[in-house]
């Protein structure tokens, strides 16, 4: 986003800093947004203020921006929105996650809305100081292509790629909810299908709102031949593959997009990822009651990543309308845990938050549009 011009404007126009019309402030380059501010009448060195005030702050008022000049204030306020998309519906639960459902413009007929969720939370940090921040759950798609039966964000199917900065104003307004201390990309879509806009916002997240690479998780369904070439480029993210079963042909099912890919050629690409970034890979599996959590599936797992340097975490089935799945029992759960666990690998178990308040994983979202 802060280098590529907005579709229209020419090349020359983008290196020259002119501002596409009606473009929002996270839409603009640099250059761009410079070059707008002096328009407005303030000087260049106010463009980089505004961006600290919204990335590094979560400032999305232009009053509160106080080492800005007044005048300058006010017509920022009249002249340059900050977001382009609108606030749809927000969710509080117990557990104190906030989720969003933020509505983009629409691409002709479809609805463009995506959900960012806001988990706040105590980390203890490397130095075993506690840190205070929350993990902010972004979208990469409105909808998604992959078409897993199990989850919500698919069965409306694609509507269309987030461009760079709608990605960005998602980790925005999550840090206008509080500061952030982490970041996992496992909302809508599949990254590696948007894979430009999402490494072209993590730049802007890395470099200016100040999370690390070990602070950010890119959840994938794992095309081998992306990550193959991503790999050598040490992406500066941590990566996570949602493998699900180490039986093919339940993959072929739950995973559709990638019925067919070999689940040992995900592996292997995973270990080459590892091999060349120096990052463990973490393995995901949804829990399905009955379906993929069997003392059979644990041991096929174990026998599949035996003495990787990777980690597993167990997501149980977090229940969406009308589904046929079921979410396993608590002791199910521990049992295939402890079987990983007993086979040798690092294994997690990960319950959804935000459960009681439709806060996890689509639910929200699919509600608003069933309403609409
Ligand atoms: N397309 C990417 C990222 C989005 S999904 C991917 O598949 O990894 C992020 C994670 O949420 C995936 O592991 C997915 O399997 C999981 N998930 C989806 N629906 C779920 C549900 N109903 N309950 C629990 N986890 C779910």
């Amino acid at each position: 986003m802060s280098t590529s011009p907005e579709p229209g404007a020419s090349p020359n126009d983008a290196e020259r800093g002119a501002a596409p019309a009606g473009a929002t402030l996270l839409a603009l380059s640099k250059p761009e947004l410079a070059a707008r501010v002096v328009e407005l009448g303030g000087k260049p060195f106010h463009a980089r203020i505004v961006r600290e005030n919204v990335l590094a702050k979560g400032e999305l008022d232009y009053a509160r921006m106080t080492s800005l000049p007044a005048a300058l204030r006010e017509r920022l306020a009249a002249e340059l929105p900050i977001l382009s998309g609108t606030e749809l519906a927000r969710s509080h639960a117990l557990d104190k996650t906030t989720k969003l459902v933020i509505e983009f413009p629409r691409d002709g007929k479809r609805e463009v809305s995506v959900e960012t969720v806001h988990m706040p939370s105590l980390w203890v940090g490397g130095d075993g100081d506690a840190i205070q921040g929350a993990t902010l759950c972004v979208s990469t798609q409105a909808g998604c292509p992959i078409g897993c039966p199990f989850c919500a964000s698919g069965q409306l199917g694609l509507a269309r790629n987030l461009a760079a900065h709608e990605i960005v104003e998602q980790y925005v307004r999550g840090r206008a909810l509080g500061p952030l201390a982490r970041s996992v990309v496992m909302g809508m879509g599949e990254p590696l299908l948007n894979y430009e806009n999402l490494s072209a916002a993590l730049d802007v997240v890395h470099d200016e709102m100040g999370l690390g690479s070990r602070k950010i998780t890119v959840s994938t369904v794992g095309f081998p031949d992306r990550l193959n070439k991503l790999a050598p480029k040490k992406p500066r993210f941590q990566l996570a593959i949602s493998l699900h079963t180490p039986v093919q042909e339940e993959r072929d099912v739950l995973v559709p997009a990638m019925k067919g890919v070999p689940i040992e050629d995900i592996v292997s690409a995973g270990d080459f990822w590892f091999a060349a970034t120096g990052r463990e890979i973490t393995y995901e599996v949804i829990l399905l009651g009955g379906d993929n959590d069997t003392p059979l599936h644990a041991e096929r797992l174990v026998a599949l990543l035996r003495g990787r340097r990777c980690s597993v975490n167990l997501i149980p089935f977090n229940p969406v309308a009308e589904s046929p799945f079921r979410r396993p029992s608590p002791e199910r759960v521990e049992d295939f845990r402890a079987a990983l666990e007993h086979g040798g690998l690092v294994a997690t178990v990960r319950w959804s938050r935000g459960v009681e308040s439709d806060a996890a994983c689509g639910q929200l979202r699919l509600r608003v549009a069933g309403r609409t």
